[in-house]
């Protein structure tokens, strides 16, 4: 186990002799046993970031520090790190156990039978050992995906990356290894970096995550204050599910101003505010009210769809031709084309630059919110086994 230190990491790729930046002045640190997962859209340089801490890209800038030590010059093998990728590709002709030990046997000098007890030992944990005398065509697609992260575990390694290693299962069985990933890594506590495309992932299985766009770091946070206080408008959108509602405003005289709204400030967000002109007012599906009237603090908006959840129900309106949605309780229901007072209490609202992004106003949220307070009601102390 270490700690792990990615410092002004720039990588650009020559293609044709033409530059692409893959990762721009990317920096992240990692306390030893922390999980981080790395998070963005298609090409944001994810994998860039991750295969050049394993060493199988250089850095063009920048160093990679593992425990202490950079080690940019260092091969992959010799880094102390196991990753699992997507296609986890395991030896067809191998058994379970084979598969687990292959490595074992080949980098490092532990006899045969050493090799097996940790491999047990390993399969032990991951719930596998019956499996091990099969083959990867006798095994299931979770399965097979355990044993591949065995494999990576048997090797004890400082740093385990992981690159996107649930995207080939169906969904439940995605969910489920989200939580028994999640497990395992706090059972061993091996400083982890996991990558995803899934803002789902990223907000249920990171101790911190870290938002990349176009190459460059956008926030790193804990979910939860990625989720509160986004940095900017990138972050805001991105993390969370449906997504963040958005408005663009011209602020004008202390007021928020578009087609549909005029909406008076308090003060204390005029001198949130600056200078900014063009803005854009952002409130999450469940910060907005569905009220009886409208008022100077809502916007009018007609129904399109109802999306019922159960617990709750997602309603889809349409603001002057933009799709905005809120979140109601389960038994509220519109029909479409009825039209409501959307109400954004101030409290809730978030402000951005429209021409940086960046954020100017997130709502106060208490470190409770952020934090993790106990639950009420809960009892006994918890165990660690
Ligand atoms: P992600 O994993 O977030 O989808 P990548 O790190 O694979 O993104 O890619 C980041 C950027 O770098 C993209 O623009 C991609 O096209 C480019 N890139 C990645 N790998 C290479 C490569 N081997 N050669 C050239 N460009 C690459
Ligand atoms: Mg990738």
């Amino acid at each position: 186990m270490a700690d792990l230190h990615i410092e002004n990491l720039t990588k650009v790729y020559n293609v044709h002799s033409d530059p692409v930046v893959g990762v721009d002045d990317v920096n992240i640190e990692l306390d030893e046993g922390n999980f981080l997962v790395l998070v963005g859209p298609s090409g944001c340089g994810k994998s860039t970031t991750l295969r050049t801490v394993a060493g199988l890209e250089s850095a063009t800038e920048g160093n990679i520090r593992i425990g202490g030590e950079v080690v940019n010059n260092q091969k992959p093998k010799d880094r102390d790190i196991a990753m699992v990728f997507q296609n986890y590709a395991l030896y067809p002709h191998m058994t379970a156990r084979q598969n687990m030990g292959f490595g074992l046997k080949m980098m490092t000098d532990l006899s045969k039978s050493e090799v097996d007890e940790r491999v047990e030992d390993v399969a032990e944990t991951m719930g596998i050992r019956d499996l091990l005398e099969d083959k990867p065509d006798e095994l299931s697609g979770g399965q097979q995906q355990r044993v591949a992260l065995g494999r990576a575990i048997v090797r004890e390694p400082q740093v385990f990356l992981l690159d996107e290693p649930l995207s080939n299962l169906d969904a439940k069985l995605r969910a489920h290894m989200r939580t028994e990933i999640k497990e395992l890594q706090q059972k061993l506590d091996i400083t982890t970096v996991y990558v995803t495309h899934d803002q789902t992932e990223a907000m249920t299985m990171g101790d911190k995550i870290a938002v990349l766009n176009n190459g460059e770091l956008q926030q790193l946070g804990s979910p939860l204050e990625c989720y509160h206080q986004p940095a900017n408008r990138f972050v805001a959108g991105f993390i969370g599910e449906p997504s963040m509602n958005f408005f663009d405003v011209e602020y004008e005289g202390g007021r928020l101003v578009n087609e549909s709204l005029d909406y008076p400030l308090s003060d204390s967000l005029q001198s949130d505010i600056g200078n900014a002109d063009r803005l854009v007012l952002g409130i999450r599906p469940e910060d907005a009210v569905v009220a009886n009237a409208p008022d100077d603090h809502s916007v009018v908006g007609s129904v399109t769809v109802v999306e019922p959840l159960g617990s709750v129900n997602y309603v889809h309106t349409d603001v002057e031709g933009e799709e905005q949605i809120i979140e109601v309780d389960g038994n509220q229901y519109a029909d479409e084309g009825q039209r409501i007072a959307i109400r954004l209490p101030e409290e809730n609202i978030h402000l951005f630059d429209a021409d940086t992004g960046d954020a100017l106003h997130n709502p106060d949220v208490t470190d409770e919110t952020i934090g993790h307070s106990e639950f009420e009601g809960g009892f006994g102390e918890a165990t660690s086994d």
